[in-house]
């Protein structure tokens, strides 16, 4: 079975999230673990979030992913910034334990002028202070297209991360399929060839979940705006083969495409007839 979800709004609760995704047909989501541009997280309330545990249970969900707000920069040069980065994450990383063994997927951050290796650096530095060998929420760095000064928009700079962290069984990336080809990845005309870079130099076994975006860029436009599903420069084809990848098919998906939840539930229908199932035959 294919394992697909999309980004769902988190401001009616757990519970609202988890009948969301029923609702489309998803069997998973993703969501904002706080307001995106990183204020105050609200209480988890225990019996709304027993509602989603349970919808998830029954209905053989696949791990949903947290996200963290896109502001964080743990690898700013401003000490302050770096502080509320990690202040955030730690909270948000406590708040993903009830909700045990799903994912948490952050933008590693912008090394802001200092400098590719400095940021790498003072990113690894944060994550070696909030990752615990006792946690179940496993860590996904998300491919970045970078744009500005983002780190993370190629696979060897997601490995020089991975390789300096302690508890390195609690990461793991997320691919996000409009960013890497942005960044310059060509998932289109060379999927094999990309994925065989990826395993090289970080392992396919790091690749926990795919963030799936159609692009509105040309390939390797270093820009970061996504389109729904075939309307873009990647285009249903790619896309399709993506899904039935042998290396990805057992990947949960994330739709991160302009869309509200009508437009989510056709393109979640689109790939799911799209999705060779050798189950079914
Ligand atoms: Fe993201
Ligand atoms: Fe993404
Ligand atoms: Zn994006």
């Amino acid at each position: 079975m294919l394992n697909i979800g999309c980004h769902l709004s988190s401001s009616k609760g757990f519970t609202h999230m988890g009948k969301d995704a029923l609702s489309i047909n998803a069997n998973t989501f993703q969501f904002f673990t706080r307001n995106p541009r990183g204020s105050k997280a609200k209480d988890i309330d225990d019996d709304d979030l027993k509602g989603l545990l349970k919808i998830m249970n029954d209905n053989g969900f696949a791990p949903v992913l947290g996200h963290a707000p896109y502001t964080l920069n743990p690898g700013s040069a401003n000490p302050r910034t770096r502080g509320f980065a990690l202040e955030v994450l730690k909270d948000d990383l406590a708040r993903m334990e009830r909700l045990p063994n799903n994912f948490y997927n952050f933008h590693p951050g912008s090394h802001v002028g200092q400098g590719i290796e400095k940021g790498i650096e003072l990113i690894t530095e944060a994550l070696n202070s909030i990752l615990t060998s006792n946690q179940t929420t496993m860590v996904l760095l998300e491919t970045m297209s970078g744009k500005g000064s983002e780190i993370g928009s190629t696979f060897q700079e997601i490995k020089k991360i991975i390789e300096k962290i302690k508890h390195g069984n609690k990461i793991g990336v997320c691919l996000d399929i409009c960013h890497i080809y942005d960044s310059g990845y060509d998932i289109v005309n060379d999927l094999n060839g990309v994925l065989e870079e990826f395993d090289r130099l970080i392992g396919l076994d790091r690749l926990r979940a795919v963030h799936l975006n159609d692009s509105k860029n040309p390939f390797a436009s270093h820009k970061d705006r996504h389109e729904k599903i075939g309307e873009g420069t990647i285009g249903l084809k790619a896309l399709t083969d993506i899904i039935n990848h042998p290396k990805l098919r057992h990947l949960p998906f994330f739709l991160e495409t302009p869309n509200e939840l009508s437009g989510y539930a056709q393109e979640i229908r689109l790939l799911r007839d799209a999705f060779f199932d050798f189950q079914e035959i």
